[in-house]
C-alpha cells in the first residue's frame, strides 16, 4: 500500500462538506469499517471501486469522512 498522508498525520483530516459546507472529518479507513458501515456506504463504496475491489482498495487508502454538522458520509481516497 502506497503511503497515506492522512493515516501518516501529514495531510488533512478534515474537508468541507460538499452538502453543507461545515466540516468533515475524517473516521478512519473504510477498511477498517466495512463491516459497520457496509449497510449504508454500499451504494458509494460500489461506484467507488467500480467491481474491482482488490485494486481498489488494497492499493490506495479509502477513508470514511462524516459531517459534524448534516452528519453527510463520504469516502474519499486519499
Ligand atoms: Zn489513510
Ligand atoms: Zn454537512
Amino acid at each position: 500500500m502506497q503511503e497515506c498522508g492522512v493515516c501518516n498525520g501529514w495531510a488533512a483530516s478534515e474537508r468541507p462538506c460538499p452538502k453543507c459546507e461545515g466540516t468533515m472529518r475524517d473516521q478512519g479507513r473504510v477498511t477498517d469499517f466495512l463491516d459497520d458501515y457496509s449497510p449504508y456506504l454500499d451504494q458509494k463504496y460500489t461506484d467507488l471501486v467500480d467491481g474491482d475491489l482488490n485494486s481498489s482498495i488494497t492499493e490506495e487508502c479509502v477513508h470514511l469522512f462524516v459531517c459534524e454538522d448534516c452528519g453527510l458520509n463520504d469516502i474519499q481516497a486519499t
